[in-house]
């Protein structure tokens, strides 16, 4: 269900663990925030700007991952606004989603959406009476960005915070910390997470944003004591940080492959650790 989080800026659900979308309403233009992995998905919000009065000619994707760029057939010809660290993201993904999906590379270089507006640094985009804001938030990956909307103190933090599962690192747990760091500092009424449901209320954003960088800083210190112990064992690792202290109650321990998630996280970050010692796996 398509749901209006504050004025003019909907939140549109996508099948890849509770995956948030977002259509914003200007003045000037709509703008689609990331597209889902599915033709439906970008098409549900390509016939909503429609019916709004506007054309569905404008998307900003938040970065190069398959939930966010492969739905985009029915904004093809759109411009698009993406980061210039998302078109290399994209091309190194190319032969992975080949293979995974059964296509050839050129079917799939087709199906995606890619930037054809991209910045370094930051971007604003005016739709008349709103300004967008386009910042990076590196850490889930080396491209991603966030983006603010301050007449209603709005973030689409795409995959920098999720709600719905445990946060996804392919990229740096240092460079997330930062990142989500810098979006403490942003006062935030409405939260529009990647995946996960959508938070109302300055103390609840606070609250969420604390415990993502504790859940990482925490992880982190569990790993270091046990690699300062000696362990050099990353299954003993893995299996030692555990959930239920880690995790706990915050999350649904039954939906969305959880467990393995949080198990992703501390290897990640185990294999930070141990490489920022120059020592390796025995
Ligand atoms: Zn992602």
């Amino acid at each position: 269900m398509i749901v209006e989080e504050a004025r003019g800026i909907f939140s549109v659900p996508h099948s890849a663990a509770e995956g948030k979308n977002v259509i914003v309403l200007g003045q000037k233009a709509a703008v689609a925030i990331d597209v889902g992995a599915y033709p439906e998905e970008g098409r549900q919000m390509a016939d909503f700007i429609r019916e709004r009065g506007y054309t569905p000619n404008r998307v900003i994707i938040t970065h190069g991952h398959r939930d966010h760029i492969l739905g985009g057939e029915d904004f093809l010809g759109a411009d698009v606004y993406g980061p210039r660290k998302t078109v290399e993201e994209i091309q190194r993904q190319i032969p992975g989603l080949a293979k995974q999906m059964g296509l050839s590379e050129e079917q799939i270089d087709a199906r995606i959406l890619h930037p054809t507006i991209t910045f370094e640094n930051q971007l604003w985009i005016d739709l008349g009476n709103r300004q967008l804001h386009l910042f990076p938030t590196p850490g889930h990956s080396p491209d991603i960005v966030s983006v603010y909307i301050s007449d209603c103190r709005l973030l689409v933090a795409s995959d920098t915070v999720v709600t719905g599962i445990v946060p996804a690192i392919f990229h740096s747990s240092a460079a997330l910390e930062a990142s989500i760091q810098r979006l403490r500092q942003l006062d935030i009424e409405t939260l529009i997470p990647g995946h996960g449901p959508v938070l109302h209320g300055q103390a609840v954003v606070r609250d969420w944003l604390n415990w993502t960088s504790s859940y990482i800083g925490g992880v982190r210190s569990a790993v270091r004591s046990m690699i300062a112990a000696g362990e050099r064992d990353r299954a003993a690792i893995l299996a030692s940080i555990s959930y239920d202290e880690h995790v706990g109650g915050r999350l649904p321990v039954h939906k969305h492959g959880m467990p393995k998630r949080h198990r992703n996280a501390v290897g990640k970050i185990a294999d930070e650790e141990m490489t920022a010692k120059c020592c390796g796996w025995a």
